[in-house]
């Protein structure tokens, strides 16, 4: 059988959105991440159809196809949030952006599912957070909503698998809902994925609690963080405490093919060696 797997890397969008594919590019990717605005700004100026032509141009020079495209939501968004009216404001900010989505001809948007704040159960955040995809759901479309998983760094949810399957669970369409994995988010959170052994396991795990059906994307990450220190701590590959081997074993995954698989490690000169180093653990690839 024929290994088909797409890295890339988060890369840079600064300049505007056209420029994302360019970068891409330039390190080799055959997938790539981009806010697709200021990821620490609430409001955005709209997508004019200039920026919009002039991103379907690069697309089209970089040959990544947009199902290879995963696009992360702004850092100040949480569709939990235990005060309404903050609620409300993220709310519409998440609809922009799965809006902003549409408009590229971008069909998934990564998120973080959110945060209880230590004001609200964990179990009452994640109703306020499925209220909040089904609104979204609602009055969007083309976009699937891909819930990452978390370290549980503070008051994160998203750090158990039974976190994103109740999500998936409360999603009144499911044709349009997916999650993301993060591996030093898992590491993070206590799964293990060091070893043949261990990936295993966690991936086992995640089938029967999650399903690999609704998997649309990784991200790639080496971890400065324990496991299970509940702290999110992104490292280079190699460099961390995860090690090579379960990037090994993620690159000959077969249940991953056709997915972009991400990197947003901490150095980003070093992204096309990284990119390179995963194709070269892979057996089968073809790029
Ligand atoms: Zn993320
Ligand atoms: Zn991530």
């Amino acid at each position: 059988m024929i290994n088909k797997k797409f890295v890339g890397a988060h890369v840079s969008a600064s300049g505007g959105v056209f420029n994302a594919p360019k970068n891409a590019k330039e390190i080799g990717a055959k997938a790539f991440a981009l806010f697709t605005k200021n990821q620490r700004q609430w409001k955005a100026k709209p997508l004019d159809s200039k920026t919009i032509d002039l991103f379907h141009k690069n697309l089209e020079d970089s040959s990544i196809e947009p199902k290879h495209i995963l696009p992360h939501d702004s850092y100040l968004i949480n569709l939990g949030h235990p005060e309404p009216q903050k609620r409300d404001k993220s709310l519409e900010a998440f609809i922009d952006e799965v809006n902003r989505c549409s408009l590229l001809g971008l069909d998934k948007l990564n998120f973080h599912p959110g945060s209880h704040l230590k004001k609200i159960s964990e179990e009452e955040c994640l109703d306020l957070i499925a209220d909040s995809i089904n609104k979204t759901l609602d009055v969007t479309k083309g976009v699937t909503l891909v819930i990452e998983n978390t370290a549980g760094q503070g008051s994160n949810l998203g750090y158990k698998f039974e976190h994103l399957a109740y999500l998936i669970d409360k999603c009144e369409d499911k044709s349009r809902i997916g999650v993301c994995l993060d591996t030093a988010h898992l590491f993070g959170a206590g799964y293990d994925i060091r070893d043949e052994e261990s990936y295993k396991k966690t991936m086992d795990e995640f089938d029967k609690i999650v399903g690999f059906e609704y998997l649309k994307g990784m991200h790639i990450n080496d971890s400065k963080a324990k496991l299970g220190s509940r702290v999110d701590r992104h490292h280079s590959l190699g460099k961390g405490e995860i090690g090579l081997e379960a990037f090994r074993l993620i690159m000959n995954d077969e249940r991953l093919e056709d997915i972009p698989l991400i990197l947003e490690t901490i150095d980003d000169t070093i992204w096309d060696k990284e990119i390179e180093l995963l194709y070269s653990m892979c057996g089968e690839c073809v790029q």
